[in-house]
């Protein structure tokens, strides 16, 4: 076990420990980009998740439309099939997006 300087305050304190005991700032200032990197990474996965799924409903609502006739057969099962789960899979992204968000890093 090693005694480092506080980034905060300058005392020094253990390296193991996790917060500086006298000014209680948060020390693992590697550990804590790490979280920033993953946290950014994972917005972008859910906004590539959510574009995604934006797009399935769209190519759903599009199939189904396309020509101005009502789908009939594989066309509407093909169209109905992209559309829901493009509609449920973008809400459920968004409900994720707004979780997330909400995390402190
Ligand atoms: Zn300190």
């Amino acid at each position: 076990m090693a005694l480092v300087k506080c980034p905060g305050c300058g005392e020094r304190i253990s390296s193991m420990a996790k917060q500086c005991s006298h000014c209680k700032a948060n020390i693992s200032a590697d550990n804590e980009s790490l979280q920033v990197i993953s946290h950014i990474k994972r917005s972008n996965q859910l906004m590539n998740q959510s574009f995604l799924a934006l797009t399935l409903f769209i190519g759903g609502v599009v199939t189904w439309f396309w020509g101005g006739e009502p789908a009939e057969g594989t066309r509407a099962t093909v169209a109905g099939g992209a559309f829901a789960l493009g509609f449920v899979g973008y809400l459920i992204t968004r409900v994720q997006i707004v979780l997330h968000k909400r995390k402190k890093v």
